[in-house]
């Protein structure tokens, strides 16, 4: 498939790269990609590491505290964003298909 060689090619998308290895893999997938799920897989868009990498803002501070605001910080760790990381965890488990 000529868009898997591109995709493998391409020494930029790291980030994209870990969520869709695979050309199929997304091609396969039905998801809306809004603005925020988009700066979620490219790790691009309004993140303080991000910002602060393009001199956009003085710090990549998280307004929690921590030092270094990125996308896996978000993802993983910031306890200002527990609740909307909790919901969609506790609907997945609640499917038939958890744990996978
Ligand atoms: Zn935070």
């Amino acid at each position: 498939m000529t868009w898997q060689k591109e995709w493998e090619a391409i020494k930029k998308g790291s980030t994209t790269k870990e969520y869709f290895p695979t050309v199929a893999e997304k091609l396969q997938t039905r998801i809306n990609f809004t603005q925020n799920l988009k700066t979620i897989v490219t790790g691009h868009g309004n993140i303080k590491s991000y910002l602060h990498r393009f001199r956009c803002i003085d710090a990549p501070d998280c307004p929690c505290g921590n030092r270094n605001q990125t996308v896996e910080y978000i993802l993983f760790e910031c306890e200002t964003v527990e609740e909307e990381r909790e919901r969609p965890i506790a609907a997945v488990a609640k499917t038939d298909k958890w744990p996978i």
